[in-house]
């Protein structure tokens, strides 16, 4: 191990932390998690990543990449082990004006993006948070406030350079290992550390983004009349339903509709935002042209020792009536947690279930719920949530990798059914044979 620790600090131009240096602290916690990780490596070039990928797998520690931090199961950090933390590599260049491509460093994060773009009128449809990084959102898919206009975020990847298990820097797009491209639009990080990004941008306006809230006690009939509605909306407009907001009562808080339409033009949004306002008895209404980069929010990180759960499953057609009802009544009974429902359909079911390695094009909608606290509480809430996730089962299929915050064996078969999996299986024989890139839903070498 000295000798290896030796060679990085010859070649490796970033930062080596490790337990007791002044940033330890910081470094080895990622955003949802604490960790104790022997060393962090930030590098700041390709060579650098190169030099950590070879020292990782000379080590036999095991492994996590940290883009911008935020997943559930808390991949960007480990006990023990290695973290590459991607941070320092956050470039963001638009390299081709006329088709709008944008190279973006593997550890950027959603907000940098959204803030470097604004300023040639350009945006990438993410997810709804600035801390989030591009890195996780996009491997495993990518659902943010333009999804049903131009799909998910991977939908939207041309080209990726990957750091492969031996070190190599391969390029992946249509031409070009067509194979790892496939693999890493939803495969996650099983295939090797990606240190940039390109993808095709679209030219943006102001958006019309905000909330309409109705009573909590017409959950159900709005949340028919919503989903209904998506059917045939106008692509521009996204839109998440939510119950029970910790913050605005549980049970009891209105019934909140997000929306957010991709355009200026008053009259068009008012014509595509009509038939929410028509749901119910509106309560609010907060809808107002915003600029894009504004429409993400913040994030937060939570203090050390407090969890956060995060389950979803994805809904089709014939299951979306049982499934709403049976959301509007756990959202308005006591102990309900968060829920939100996220619609998907749009552009995002117009890719064919095997153009990527993200198989859930038919889904209309994707439920998910939250909770969290310090350990006790979670603890005490799980078997609640065991019975509400248990009486929606029947009516879902597959599972979001991003807002899960396990990763059984249960949860990878979600993820990826039987044969997106075992083609995935094939192509991590080919590029990480070893299983070097665990830290992820995981997929084991065929
Ligand atoms: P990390 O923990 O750094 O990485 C997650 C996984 O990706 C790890 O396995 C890591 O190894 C791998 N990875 C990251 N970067 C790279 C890279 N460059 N190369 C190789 N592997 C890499 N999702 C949505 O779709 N839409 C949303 O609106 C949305 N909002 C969210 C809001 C919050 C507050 C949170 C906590 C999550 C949200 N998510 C959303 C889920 C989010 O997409 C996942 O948590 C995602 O994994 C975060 O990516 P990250 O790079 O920040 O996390």
């Amino acid at each position: 191990m000295n000798s290896a620790l030796e060679t990085l600090r010859r070649g490796f131009g970033g930062d080596i932390i490790e337990p007791g240096g002044a940033e330890y602290e910081s470094a080895s916690r990622s955003v949802l998690t604490t960790g104790s990780p022997a060393y962090v490596l930030r590098p700041k070039t390709v060579e650098d990543v190169r030099a950590a990928v070879g020292f990782a797998g000379g080590s036999g520690l095991a492994l996590s990449v940290r883009g911008g931090g935020h997943s559930f199961p808390g991949f960007g950090t480990n006990h023990g082990g290695v973290v590459i933390d991607l941070s320092e590599l956050a470039d963001i260049e638009v390299v081709d004006d006329e088709r709008h491509l944008v190279r973006i460093g593997g550890g950027a994060t959603w907000g940098q993006v959204a803030t470097a773009l604004a300023a040639h009128g350009l945006a990438i449809s993410s997810g709804d948070t600035r801390s989030v990084g591009v890195g996780g959102l996009t491997l495993s898919g990518g659902i943010g406030w333009k999804v049903r206009k131009y799909g998910l975020a991977l939908d939207n990847l041309v080209a990726a350079e990957v750091v492969i298990a031996d070190g190599e820097v391969v390029t992946a797009s249509a031409e070009q290992n067509p194979d790892l491209f496939w693999a890493i639009r939803g495969g996650g990080g099983n295939f090797g550390v990606v240190t940039a990004f390109e993808f095709a941008a679209h030219p943006t306006t102001d958006v019309f983004f905000g909330k309409v809230t109705f009573p909590a006690a017409e959950a159900g009939a709005v949340l028919q009349g919503w989903a209904d509605y998506l059917r045939t909306a106008p692509e521009e407009l996204t839109s998440i339903a939510s119950l029970a907001n910790p913050f605005a009562g549980g049970p009891e808080a209105p019934v909140e509709i997000h929306v957010a339409f991709d355009g200026d033009d008053a009259e068009l949004a008012d014509r595509a935002l009509d038939p929410i306002r028509r749901l119910g008895t509106v309560l609010d209404d907060d809808v107002a042209l915003t600029p894009y980069a504004d429409i993400l929010e913040e994030g937060a990180t939570p203090p050390p020792g407090i969890q956060l759960v995060a389950r979803n499953g994805f809904v089709e057609r014939e299951s979306v009536p049982e499934t709403l009802r049976i959301l509007a009544e756990v959202g308005t009974s006591p102990g309900s947690p968060l829920i939100a429902v996220r619609g998907v359909g749009g552009a995002v079911s117009k890719v064919p279930d095997d153009a990527t390695a993200y198989p859930h094009r038919r889904a209309e909608l994707m439920v998910v719920t939250l909770t969290g606290g310090p350990q006790p509480v979670v603890e005490a809430a799980r078997p609640g949530l065991d019975a509400i996730w248990g009486r929606l089962a029947p009516q879902l299929s597959g599972a979001y990798a991003n807002f899960l915050s396990t990763a059984t064996e249960d949860d990878v078969a979600a993820v990826y059914p039987a044969k997106t999996y075992h083609r995935l299986a094939g192509i991590k024989r080919r590029y990480d044979p070893e299983n070097l890139f665990a830290g992820n839903h995981n997929v084991l070498p065929e």
